[in-house]
């Protein structure tokens, strides 16, 4: 008898990490009972939060030699893409909190890089305050300088859109030191304040604020040293799949509304109507690719292939894009029932834009595919 048993995609989660996927799996039909409760208060989805830690999963992220499980990129991927689907909020705050937790844990000094796994590890909170409210997009490009003093540097300056960072225990906040852009890691106190910046129209529970910092000392011991090469990293990684997740649940929407609705005409539901079967066709098969080739990114980032960046370029603008196309045919398929706010298909077009709109945005990866085909100009 031949075997049977399907192989493990080579660009998937291996074999031995599928139990985490199942773990999130899991975890993600939970969330998904209270993401339109989250959606409507705008409450950070802490209780979500402490789950993903209580399973493992924020400490399997880290490096073996941190005290993780070097868990693949490839997995992480699936586990964001899961937990997406369920509640994008949670998603998006989690992918937040491990870039800084393990980014922080893995770029700093040796010591202090232990300390961040170790707080990690201990379900301290962490969240990346990076964009400016000058220039979000130029996240990795500070423009606020932070000024010599004893033990460090003082840091006046607002940072935008911190996701989850009224429950945050430590900050990873890039600023210019003698003019280069350096990242720090900062913890959580009275020199820091939280300003509301209005409700966000998708992601509504991710906990954006404007996050002001007066005279925040940023310890020279928390300076994260320069980068010895390129290293991949979960928030480029991650973001994709936030937007694969919400597509992921576009589609089940919509499927779930055709099947039951009847059309009155032709006594037929509505997922015999040819248009539907088509576009739906046509989307899911977008999915489909813009899915294997974030597998594809995530595979490059666990070989620290140096293409890794123009990759994450390339899933992103692919997956924002499928997000946006599933959703508007959702709300298509929907018809007045998904125009409702009782319906699921509103706040899953909502969340769709946000993809779009987090940093590098759409446009701004076209430019810089743009130049890697024409050359800058
Ligand atoms: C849900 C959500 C969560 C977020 N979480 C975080 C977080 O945790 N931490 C954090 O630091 N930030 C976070 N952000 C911030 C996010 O990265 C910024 O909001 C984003 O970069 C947009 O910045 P901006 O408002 O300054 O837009 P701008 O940069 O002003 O963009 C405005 C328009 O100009 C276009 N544009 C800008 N520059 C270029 C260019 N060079 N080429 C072509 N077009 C360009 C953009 O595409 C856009 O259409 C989050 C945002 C969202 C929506």
């Amino acid at each position: 008898m031949p075997d049977q048993k399907r192989e493990a995609h080579p660009l998937g989660p291996p074999p031995e990490e599928q139990h985490w996927v199942d773990t999130a799996a899991e975890l993600a039909r939970e969330f998904a009972g209270t993401a339109a409760a989250y959606d409507e208060s705008t409450l950070v989805p802490r209780e979500n939060l402490e789950m993903l830690h209580a399973s493992g999963l924020d400490a399997a992220l880290l490096p073996k030699r941190l005290g993780g499980q070097g868990l693949s990129y490839r997995s992480y991927g699936e586990i964001v893409r899961l937990v997406s689907a369920g509640c994008p909020a949670t998603a998006c705050i989690w992918v937040m909190h491990i870039g800084a937790g393990v980014g922080l844990a893995e770029m700093s000094e040796p010591e202090v890089g232990r300390f961040y796994a170790d707080e990690l590890i201990a379900g301290r909170r962490f969240a990346n305050a990076l964009s400016e409210p000058t220039g979000g997009n130029l996240f990795l490009l500070p423009q606020q300088h932070a000024q010599p003093a004893p033990g460090g540097f003082r840091l006046s300056g607002s940072k935008r859109f911190t996701s989850g960072c009224e429950i945050a225990d430590h900050f990873l906040v890039n600023v210019l030191v003698d003019g280069v852009p350096t990242f720090f890691g900062v913890e959580a106190g009275e020199s820091i304040r939280y300003l509301p910046i209005g409700d966000t129209m998708g992601m509504r529970a991710n906990g954006s604020r404007l996050v002001e910092f007066s005279g925040t000392l940023l310890r020279e011991d928390r300076r994260c040293p320069p980068p010895s090469g390129p290293r991949p990293n979960h928030i480029g990684s991650g973001i994709a799949f936030l937007s694969l997740g919400i597509a992921d649940a576009a589609v089940a929407a919509l499927v779930a509304h055709a099947r039951g609705r009847t059309i009155p005409t032709t006594g037929e539901p509505l997922s015999a109507m040819q248009w539907l079967r088509f576009d739906l066709a046509t989307v899911h098969s977008q999915l489909e690719a813009a899915a294997m080739y974030a597998r594809h990114m995530s595979w490059l980032a666990d070989q620290n292939d140096p293409g890794f960046n123009s990759a994450t370029l390339r899933a992103k603008v692919l997956s924002n894009q499928v997000a946006i196309d599933a959703a508007q045919l959702a709300l298509k398929a929907g018809g007045g029932s998904g125009f409702l706010s009782t319906s699921p298909i509103q706040r899953i077009l909502r969340d769709a834009y946000a993809g779009w709109v987090m940093a590098y945005s759409v446009e701004v990866c076209r430019d810089s595919i743009g130049d890697e085909l024409f050359g800058s100009s």
